[in-house]
């Protein structure tokens, strides 16, 4: 059955054609990353901007060489610590990575990802999947097959389902192209256990760094409105809200000293765990209807780092595209 699937999925991608698949962080949308015209695709079943360059999913470490045209030491070192897994490396491209997969950038970003499925479907294609996550732009990433379904539906000509994902939230992306090694966008693999691998500091750059407020792009936000406080002030954050009229829903890992009469939805109370609830809760509490969501921010330890970064980007100043 999984064969056949499998089968399917590579003739579909070999055509040219878009085939969502799972991984350990989120779904993703995958298309030949050798194949202009599929890439395009992508982009374009997205709504995604052609700036916003997308990662190449490769079977295994091995291939690393044939698309980045430099491996420095420091790279062979994360990669072999934590692939597969979630993981991703910016480093200077080869030719076989197009302006296309780099929105004209002279490097590219390169993850195996630890999901059986995921390494099936790359070991039976043979080269690299050009893969977002499997959703509008913008909007909530999905962690399970039926997410995809609801928001790309047609679109997509192959949705592999390998249940919901484990990790839950995006990969880490670290540079390695720049003269300094940075986090560009926290994830996954944990800041302190990269450090431990590189024996030193990794600061985080760029696209998950704190900005001045207001000038954070808003991404994997919720059609609700998203409050974060800690959580200690949830309650009364949400009390004060619901006073206004708003349906307020809170996602917390217990109710706590929260009235009855305000919607509760549970997730748990580990970062890891909460990580993994995240976006499936964000988007069942948007089915549900309501107006504000009100959710915790947790540590910025472990992978608390990335869900804490999420949180944030969810909750910025929406702009209209
Ligand atoms: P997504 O696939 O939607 O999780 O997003 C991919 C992320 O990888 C985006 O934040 C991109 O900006 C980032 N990315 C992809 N390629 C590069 C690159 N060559 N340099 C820096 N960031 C990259
Ligand atoms: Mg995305």
């Amino acid at each position: 059955m999984t064969d056949e699937l499998i089968a399917r999925a590579v003739e579909i991608l070999r055509r040219g054609g878009l085939v969502a698949f799972p991984t350990e962080t989120v779904y993703g949308l995958g298309a030949d990353a050798e194949n202009e015209l599929a890439v395009r695709r992508i982009f374009a079943v997205k709504g995604r901007p052609a700036t916003h360059p997308l990662i190449v999913h490769l079977p295994g470490a091995p291939a690393l060489g044939a698309w980045a045209s430099r491996v420095p030491e420091e790279a062979q070192a994360l990669a072999k610590a934590f692939w597969p897994g979630p993981l991703t490396l910016v480093l200077p491209r080869t030719g076989r990575a197009s302006d296309a997969v780099t929105g004209g950038q002279e490097t590219v970003a390169l993850r195996v990802p630890a999901h059986p499925l995921a390494l099936e479907l790359l070991h039976a294609f043979g080269g690299g999947l050009a893969a977002p996550s499997a959703n509008r732009f913008g909007g909530v990433s999905p962690t399970t097959a039926g997410h995809v379904r609801a928001d790309l539906g047609d679109e997509v000509d192959l949705i592999l389902d390998g249940g919901p994902c484990a990790v839950g939230v995006e990969s880490t992306i670290v540079d390695l192209a720049s003269e300094e090694p940075a986090i560009l966008r926290p994830g996954g693999v944990p800041r302190e256990e990269l450090e431990r691998v590189l024996r030193r500091p990794l600061p985080v750059r760029g696209a998950g760094a704190v900005r001045v407020p207001g000038t954070r792009e808003s991404h994997y936000a919720p059609r609700a409105g998203l409050v974060v406080a800690p959580l200690a002030e949830l309650a009364r954050r949400a009390r004060a809200l619901a006073a206004q009229g708003k349906r307020v829903a809170v996602m917390s890992p217990s109710r706590g000293e929260l009235p009855g009469t305000i919607a509760h939805f549970q997730v748990p109370a580990d970062p890891a765990g909460f990580a993994r609830a995240l976006y499936a809760t964000l988007r069942e509490i948007d089915q549900a209807g309501f107006e504000v969501i009100v959710a915790p921010e947790p540590p910025p330890e472990g992978v608390g780092l990335a869900v804490r970064d999420r949180l944030a980007r969810a909750s910025a100043p929406r702009r209209l595209y």
